[in-house]
């Protein structure tokens, strides 16, 4: 398969923070959802893949080419959470001055999905709520055929309502198989809606890109005593913590751990609780 997108290796470096070998790819028809504790690295991999800031090390492939060209980037489109247009502009206007300077730029694209959004072509966008806002870029953002789309907490601060129909706008998106998406969430519960793969930064540094069904379904929560989890094998508990009401971990193969412990809990695993573990507990 096609990647849209091929980080390799990426190093960022700020004064108290640095992206450590970052790994990362988008293949075609595929939602990668970029998941992370705040300040993990998010923004700044999705900057440097995309060449918004300079990487100080690695390589990226952006629609099979370098980043910088760009006739790569036209490929590409990006929303960030704050990436809001001119407020005294009217989607008309919006429109105009994208088929001034974009040849890619589909008007008619465009203001169909102002039509779908419910988006006033005549409304100066001061007057826009934060998800009328968010709904004009992503319009914006699609209204140019990428094939890659990025998102970076775009979802963040909407009500369900319409975080549904940016997620099922997402799914019609990659029903071209030459598309893909990815996008960067705290609502996890999005992620589990609609990503087929699940990428978790943790300081700066890559802890896996997986299918999210496969992780999911090959990971679980053990609650149990901290006797019964030091007789696994090793290997099995991937990181644990201990509270006032006994220990739990998040363990691999948990129908080998259920086999192993009769008496034991184990649950299915949600992407929060994976944070939480890996984020506040003790990895191994
Ligand atoms: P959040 O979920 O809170 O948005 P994030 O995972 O997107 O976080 P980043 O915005 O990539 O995290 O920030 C990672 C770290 O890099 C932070 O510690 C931040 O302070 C630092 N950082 C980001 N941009 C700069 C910059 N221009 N100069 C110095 N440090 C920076």
């Amino acid at each position: 398969m096609e990647n849209l997108l091929e980080v390799r290796s990426l190093c960022k470096h700020y004064k108290s923070f640095s992206l450590d070998h970052v790994d990362l790819t988008v293949p075609a028809g595929t939602i990668v959802g970029l998941i992370g504790e705040n300040g993990a690295g998010k923004t700044t991999t999705i900057k440097a893949a995309l060449n918004v800031v300079r990487p100080d090390g690695g390589t990226i492939r952006l629609l099979g080419g370098d980043p910088a060209d760009p006739r790569c980037r036209a490929g590409a489109a990006v929303v960030f959470e704050d990436s809001y247009f001119y407020g005294g502009l009217t989607p008309r206007q919006v429109s105009r001055s994208m088929a001034g300077i974009c040849r890619e730029w589909d008007g008619d694209a465009f203001d169909r999905l102002c039509r779908r959004f419910d988006l006033l072509q005549r409304q100066p966008l001061k007057e826009f709520s934060r998800g009328m806002r968010m709904k004009l870029s992503l319009a914006t953002a699609l209204a140019r055929h990428p094939r890659l789309l990025v998102l970076d907490e775009a979802t963040s601060g909407l009500d369900p309502v319409v975080r549904g129909e940016i997620l099922d706008l997402f799914l019609e998106f990659i029903q071209d198989e030459g598309c893909g998406v990815l996008f960067s969430s705290h609502i996890t519960t999005d992620l589990e809606r609609v990503a087929d793969q699940i990428a978790y930064l943790h300081r700066g540094r890559l802890l896996f890109q997986e299918d999210k069904d496969t992780l999911l379904e090959e990971l679980g929560v053990l609650r149990c005593s901290a006797a019964d989890m030091a007789t696994l094998p090793e290997g099995t508990v991937l990181a644990r913590r201990d509270g006032a009401l006994g220990a739990s971990a998040l363990v691999r193969d948990p129908a080998q751990v259920r086999r192993l412990l009769p008496g034991a809990v184990v649950d299915r695993v949600s992407i929060d609780e994976m944070m939480q573990f890996y984020g506040g507990g003790e990895a191994k």
